[in-house]
């Protein structure tokens, strides 16, 4: 099985969740106690281990915030 390891450009993030809305395991929320600079509250992974790195968060962001790094289990 692969798994997905995530990392964020966060400042580029505008906290449109469509990241959230698409992931299929919905580990992805917006954490509501930390924005960065220009004021949006940034993304956050609940449970890393269950990311299957099927990359949709990744296409999804418009902003490209978010990079999928592939591993093995
Ligand atoms: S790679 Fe897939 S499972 Fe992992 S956080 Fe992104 S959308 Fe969710
Ligand atoms: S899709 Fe991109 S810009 Fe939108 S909340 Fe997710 S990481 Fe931020």
């Amino acid at each position: 099985m692969a798994r997905g390891i995530l990392s964020f450009k966060h400042e580029d993030c505008k906290g449109c969740q469509l990241c959230v809305e698409f992931c299929p395991t919905k580990i992805l929320v917006l954490d509501k106690n930390k924005m960065n600079e220009k004021g949006y509250n940034l993304i956050k992974v609940i449970e890393p281990e269950r990311c299957i790195a099927c990359g949709f968060c990744a296409n999804m962001c418009p902003d490209s915030v978010i990079t999928v790094e592939r591993v093995r289990e």
